[in-house]
């Protein structure tokens, strides 16, 4: 059983944190599956956290379809759900804190600019003081941020490079939190133990513990899951279009087999045959992230 020995202190809570942004596919069946088990393997609690905070990338009808398909695959959650949306006053009042201890300015840079400079944001604005009269966003001024960060499964993770230093954006132009606020002051919030998610948001890691550091709060253990990716290379996502995994109830094992396989935990044949909850339990206390250290990645054409 993977045991964290080091936070053996801490109460285990782990969290699944869709974004609506379409129904449950295959990698994120993953994502959840694994999130799942390791709070179950070490006896912790599992949470599910709508992260609806983008309306424009909504799509209708997903919030239903993603916990659907959690209880048809039997990850049952613990606590009531937490939307985003209910939380934007108090973004707005840690923001406003931030804003106060020196640490956020005004940014007009263009997504295009940024991608024509190399990707990575060069903190151009910093010295700007840019006039609230045009139309910016927000940026955390990220100072002496952290480089590294362990991570429960993958071992010690050095980030791209840049990564760490880019002033990332914490609202954005149209007036919308940013994911990366929202995450972290929800993972205080809820007193997250556990990030157990895939590795696509790797590179956020760093960022967001440096949003912790800045905000004067321990940030939980990270672990991150491999991640499904099509032949060439690319993530399957909502975004393009990978097949969601809202099913009939006759392949609901069949599937759970499939993830636990991509996990490498070797599950055994006959269990395709057996119910969900003797799959889970299964996977629960055969847990082998081990397994799958070193692995980003791996192509899954489903
Ligand atoms: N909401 C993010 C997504 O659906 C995941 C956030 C996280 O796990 O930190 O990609």
């Amino acid at each position: 059983m993977a045991n964290h020995k080091s936070n053996t202190h801490i109460q285990y809570r782990g969290r699944f944190a869709p974004s609506p942004s379409g129904p449950l596919h295959f990698g994120s069946l993953v994502a959840a599956l694994g999130s799942w088990v390791d709070a179950r393997a070490n006896k912790g609690e599992w949470l599910v956290r709508i992260e609806d905070i983008d309306p424009p990338r909504e799509v209708k009808g997903a919030i239903d379809d993603i916990l659907i398909s959690l209880e048809m695959f039997g990850l049952n959650w613990d606590q009531e759900i937490l939307y985003q949306s209910s939380r934007l006053d108090d973004y707005q009042a840690i923001l406003e804190q931030l804003i106060n201890d020196g640490l956020v300015y005004r940014c007009i840079c263009t997504r295009k600019e940024i991608k024509a400079s190399g990707g990575i944001y060069q903190n151009t604005c910093r010295a700007l003081n840019i006039s609230e009269d045009l139309e910016h966003s927000l940026r955390l001024k990220v100072i002496n941020p952290d480089l590294e960060f362990t991570d429960c499964f993958q071992g010690r993770c050095k980030t791209k490079s840049g990564v760490a230093h880019e002033d990332f954006i914490l609202k954005r132009k149209d007036g919308l939190f940013a994911y990366m606020l929202a995450v972290v002051l929800d993972d205080v919030h809820q007193q997250i133990s556990h990030v157990i998610r895939g590795s696509d948001l790797i590179d956020t890691t760093i960022q967001q513990i440096n949003l912790f550091k800045a905000l004067n709060k321990n940030h939980p253990i990270y672990g991150h899951l491999p991640v499904a990716v099509d032949r060439h290379g690319l993530k399957l996502s909502k975004q393009n279009h990978a097949q969601a995994v809202m099913t009939g109830a006759e392949n609901v094992s069949e599937i759970l087999h499939q993830c636990l396989e991509f996990l490498k935990q070797s599950p055994p044949n006959e269990l395709k045959s057996e119910s969900k909850e003797v799959i889970l339990s299964w996977a629960t206390q055969h847990w082998r992230p081990d397994n799958f250290k070193d692995t980003f990645q791996i192509v899954h054409n489903k």
